[in-house]
């Protein structure tokens, strides 16, 4: 089976071409030393045998089938190690995350598999479909992962997206809660020279990926957004040409000539709350097409549900992710205000 990929150097075609599940594990080593290790569709690690390696570095995609320019940016990172262009000095482990849902070109098949983290795939109804299982799984790989390395370790977990709508900041990254620890300004400017320049930090803990990999293994992760989602083979690539270039530096132990931390160069917002549906009926009073981070003012009605409004409270408040066809229960869309730097270390 490795003869496949071997010659292939595709991962992700060798991920769709086995999307439910391989027949066994299997692992070889490159001539540069770096020792390839395949646990499951859509799972690889990379690991360079004889080097001091410091970082444990988690790239997903997919997690959301549809969302294509991040599966393309990681089989080529990966086409690039497998092909030995990249001289890999630290640990990678790339994740599809859904590949069923690729085959589909649907966003998942049964469940949002981005609301089935830090357990929420056990809980609830006694459902077993894909998702729960996938994420079960997904959340085992982490673990083997990140917990087969002792010492002092920096661990890392980038999950790639792409967002449903246009957005007035293009690429942004959310920011799992972190409770008592602060933010790291490193990891900001880190983003800020991938051409990230908008941060979230969102305000509770949920069930996404990136917030099962920060608070159980205190990863700087983040659930990151690269623009809007485009049919496989019709993203701009050139549009994360920066992204590309930083994370082969974070993989191959080179400097990352971070610029110092800047308030001007970065868009900092605060998740102030999450509206949830209760009602079939609920809507939103604005327009399909409007983008992320539109403001709106104190006292605006935001949307209706069972008979009742739902206004701004804020001076002004910003939307992201709005979606109103979600299940009763789950999350419509976050408001923001923005954010200063007080949390920032
Ligand atoms: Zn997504």
């Amino acid at each position: 089976m490795f003869h496949e990929l071997k010659q292939s150097k595709d991962f992700l075609a060798f991920t769709l071409a086995h999307p439910q599940h391989l027949p066994e594990s299997f692992q070889f080593t490159l001539d540069n030393q770096v020792n390839v290790q395949v646990w499951d569709t859509g799972v690889i690690v990379f690991e360079p045998l004889d080097l001091q390696h410091t970082k444990d570095i988690v790239l997903s995609c997919a997690v959301h089938g549809n969302e294509t320019a991040p599966i393309e940016l990681c089989n080529d990172l990966m086409h690039k190690l497998l092909s030995q262009e990249t001289a890999l000095t630290e640990r990678v482990m790339f994740l599809i995350g859904n590949p069923a849902a690729i085959h589909n070109g649907t966003r998942f098949i049964d469940e949002n598999l981005n609301r089935l983290f830090n357990g929420e795939h056990s809980r609830g109804p006694g459902l077993n479909n894909p998702e729960r299982v996938r994420a079960q799984k997904l959340e085992l790989y982490v673990d083997k992962f990140f917990g087969s390395q002792e010492g002092e370790r920096q661990r890392i977990h980038y999950d790639l997206h792409t967002a449903i709508r246009g957005s007035k900041h293009e690429k942004f990254a959310i920011y799992p809660y972190r409770g008592q620890r602060k933010y790291s300004r490193e990891q900001i400017m880190f983003l800020e020279a991938c051409g990230i320049n908008t941060i979230l930090f969102h305000h509770e803990p949920t069930t996404t990926f990136s917030y099962f990999s920060s608070e159980n293994y205190h990863a700087d992760a983040f659930t990151i957004e690269l623009g809007k989602v485009f049919p496989m083979g019709q993203n701009d690539m050139t549009r994360f040409i920066a992204m590309k270039d930083m994370l082969t530096l974070l993989m191959t132990g080179k400097d990352l000539q971070l610029a110092d931390f800047d308030l001007k160069r970065v868009n900092l917002y605060q998740v102030c709350r999450s509206v949830n549906k209760h009602f079939d009926d609920f809507e939103f009073t604005f327009a399909n097409d409007v983008e992320n981070f539109t403001a709106f003012p104190r006292g605006y009605t935001l949307a209706k549900e069972g008979g009742h409004e739902i206004k701004i409270e804020h001076e002004f408040e910003s939307i992201v992710f709005p979606n109103a066809k979600v299940p009763v229960g789950q999350r419509t869309v976050l408001m923001l205000k923005t954010a200063d730097d007080s949390n920032i270390d």
